[in-house]
């Protein structure tokens, strides 16, 4: 599932930010915000209105892209959050990291969170060692993750795993990486979270 109209790297010129959409490929000097960090097209040439609603709308847009998500589930997952007790900015971004899909892409089990949405909806993704082909499945803190045994040994995944060891995996995280498996012991703090999104400013744009 495509989340925006036109290239991957595109999405990240138009935010003028590093969204890591794009697997190990953001983390090299093939970046083509390094090369290219100006938005993209004709109308980069004008200047955008720096009004606040402006800011909010990119803002919101920003978090869209970075989680994969459309804007109808965006605005669902608000809707959540608000309906929650505690910080409603935390809270969104909490419920976006504990979608199955984010997780599997944070464990290293997939390459991207593109790729991640791919693997699980062809069902080579299991939680509590059942099949679950829904890539915005909500984990509940203590599942567990897991590649399905029949899957462990295709392409995608064995170079996720292969890259994988470099990856810092999250204290609100446990990850046996060999045994292509995992678990979600908690939901995880705000300064846990690496999106580089500003929530408030968000919450500002739904709440008027
Ligand atoms: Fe964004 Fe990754 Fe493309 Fe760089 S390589 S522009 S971080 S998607």
């Amino acid at each position: 599932m495509t989340v925006a109209k036109g290239s991957t790297c595109k999405q990240c010129r138009r935010e003028g930010e590093k969204l890591f959409l794009k697997g190990q490929r953001c983390f090299s000097d093939k970046c083509v915000l390094e090369k290219k960090p100006y938005v993209p097209g004709q109308r980069a040439k004008r200047r955008p209105m720096k009004t606040e609603y402006y800011a909010q709308l990119r803002e919101k847009q920003k978090a869209k892209r970075y989680y994969g998500v459309w804007e109808r589930q965006f605005r669902n997952y608000y809707k959540k959050a608000v309906k929650r007790k505690g910080v409603t900015g935390e809270i969104l971004l909490q419920l976006l990291e504990t979608r199955l899909d984010n997780i599997v892409y944070v464990m290293g089990f997939a390459t991207s969170r593109a790729q991640a949405r791919q693997l699980i909806s062809h069902g080579h993704i299991q939680v509590n060692s059942r099949k679950v082909d829904k890539p915005s499945y909500q984990l509940k803190e203590g599942q567990e993750i897991s590649v399905a045994p029949s899957s462990k040994e295709i392409t995608p995944i064995m170079e996720a795993k292969e890259s994988g060891g470099s990856l810092t995996i999250p204290e609100w995280l446990e990850v046996d990486l060999d045994n292509l498996k995992g678990k979600l012991l908690r939901y995880p703090e705000r300064d846990e979270i690496k999106a580089p999104v500003k929530e408030q400013i968000i919450v500002e744009l739904y709440s008027k």
